[in-house]
C-alpha cells in the first residue's frame, strides 16, 4: 500500500510533528485514459507553510485531513494514456505520497537524460525560474552595481547570486552557518557573504556594501529588510520573493522602521508570485541549461531519505538544514 502525508492540524506558529500524518492510501488501477506515477523524488518549500494556513492567498489552503501537495518527479509505472508510456519519468504537483493514479493532466514528461531528474525540482524547475525572474526581470541589475541576497545559500538565492556574478555584479549573500558562507564565497564565487546569526547585521552588511546596495533580492522579510533598505542607493530595486522570518509568526509583528527610504531614495519594490511569469520559462530553460553547461551555475542540493521523513525535512527547511534545494527521495 503506498503512503501519503496528510495535514493532521493546521500549525500555530512553527510547526510540530503531530500536525502532520504518515498513512496509508487506497490506489485504483488505472483506467482507460489513466497513468500510475510512483514518486522518486519530492521538494519541500517554504511556500507550503503558508498553505497549511486557513486564509485567502495566491494558492487555496491545504485541506484538514486530506494529503499534501507540492512538486515531484516520478516515474510512470503503468499506462493505459497514449501520451506515457512505462518508464517515463514525469515532474507532477502530488508530492508527499509515494504514488498516485492520474488521468496525465499535471504531468510533464522530462529528459532525465539532458540532466539528474532532481535538478527540475530545483535549479531548472520553479526554484531556478524564480531565481532568474526575479533577479533579471523584477531586480534588473547592471554591470558593477551591488546586488544584496538574504537565504542566499538556499535554492532560490544561491541561484540568484550565481546569475548576479554572470551579470558583472557585486554580490553578497547572507546565510545562518559558516559553512553556508564558505559554500556562498569559496564554491559559488560570491563576492562576501554574511553570517546573520552572528554580530550584527546591519554593521556587517554596510561592512560588505561600501557603495551602498542596487538590488535587494529578499527571502527573507524582517531585519534583513530593514537593513538593507537602510542601505539602498537612489533608483534602486528590491524585489521582494519571499520573507520566510514571517512565515511562522502567530501574531503580526511590527515591520521595518525605516520605510521613509523607499520615498527619500525612490526605491521600486516589487512582489512577485512564480506562477505569473510561466512565459519565461523557454528564456529560463535556455540561459540556464547553457550557464549549467559553461560550469557558471552550480547547484546543490540537501536530500532527506523516505517519506516518513519528509514532516522533518519541511521543518528543517523553516530552519536553516538545508544547502541549496532541500528534497526527500521516494524511491529509487
Ligand atoms: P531555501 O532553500 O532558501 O530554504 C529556506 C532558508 O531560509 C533556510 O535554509 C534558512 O537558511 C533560511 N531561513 C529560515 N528562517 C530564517 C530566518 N528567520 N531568517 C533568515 N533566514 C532564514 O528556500 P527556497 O529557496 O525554496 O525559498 C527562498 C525564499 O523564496 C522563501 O522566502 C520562499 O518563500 C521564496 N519563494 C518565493 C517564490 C515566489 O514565487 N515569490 C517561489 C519560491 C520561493 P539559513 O541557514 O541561511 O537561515
Amino acid at each position: 500500500m503506498p503512503r501519503e502525508i496528510r495535514l493532521a492540524a493546521r500549525p500555530v506558529g512553527f510547526p510540530k510533528g503531530s500536525d502532520f500524518q504518515l498513512t496509508e492510501s487506497t490506489l485504483a488501477e488505472p483506467g482507460e485514459g489513466e497513468v500510475l506515477v510512483r514518486n522518486l523524488y519530492m521538494s519541500v518549500d517554504p511556500y507550503m507553510r503558508g498553505r497549511m494556513n486557513d486564509v485567502k492567498s495566491y494558492s487555496p489552503p491545504f485541506k484538514l485531513g486530506e494529503a499534501l501537495e507540492g512538486g515531484a518527479v516520478g516515474r510512470v509505472e503503468r499506462s493505459r494514456n497514449p501520451n506515457f508510456k512505462e518508464g517515463d519519468i514525469v515532474n507532477n504537483g502530488l508530492g508527499w505520497r509515494e504514488a498516485f493514479v492520474s488521468d496525465g493532466r499535471g504531468l510533464t514528461r522530462i529528459d532525465a537524460n539532458a540532466a539528474s531528474m532532481t535538478a527540475y525540482l530545483g535549479v531548472l524547475g520553479g526554484t531556478g525560474l524564480t531565481a532568474y525572474v526575479g533577479l533579471l526581470d523584477i531586480g534588473k541589475p547592471k554591470l558593477g552595481e551591488t546586488v544584496f541576497i538574504s537565504a542566499a545559500a538556499g535554492a532560490v538565492g544561491s541561484i540568484a547570486g550565481q546569475i548576479a556574478r554572470i551579470k558583472g555584479c557585486r554580490v553578497v549573500g547572507s546565510a545562518g552557518s559558516r559553512e553556508k558562507l564558505d559554500f556562498l564565497v569559496n564554491e559559488l564565487g560570491f563576492d562576501a557573504a554574511i553570517n546573520y546569526r552572528e554580530g550584527n547585521l546591519d554593521q556587517a552588511l554596510a561592512a560588505h556594501c561600501p557603495n551602498g546596495i542596487d538590488v535587494y533580492f529578499d527571502n527573507v522579510g524582517g531585519d534583513h529588510l530593514q537593513a538593507a533598505l537602510g542601505l539602498m542607493n537612489a533608483f534602486g530595486r528590491i524585489s521582494a520573493c519571499g520573507m520566510i522570518s514571517q512565515y511562522n509568526n502567530a501574531q503580526p509583528v511590527p515591520g521595518p522602521n525605516n520605510l521613509t527610504n523607499i520615498v527619500r531614495n525612490r526605491l521600486l519594490v516589487q512582489g512577485f508570485i512564480i506562477s505569473d511569469h510561466l512565459d519565461r520559462r523557454a528564456a529560463f530553460l535556455a540561459d540556464m541549461s547553457a550557464w549549467m553547461r559553461d560550469g557558471k551555475i552550480k547547484h546543490r542540493e540537501t536530500v532527506v531519505e523516505g517519506l516518513e521523513n519528509a514532516p522533518r525535512a519541511f521543518l528543517g527547511l523553516l530552519q536553516g538544514e538545508n544547502t541549496g534545494k532541500m528534497l526527500v527521495k521516494l524511491s529509487d
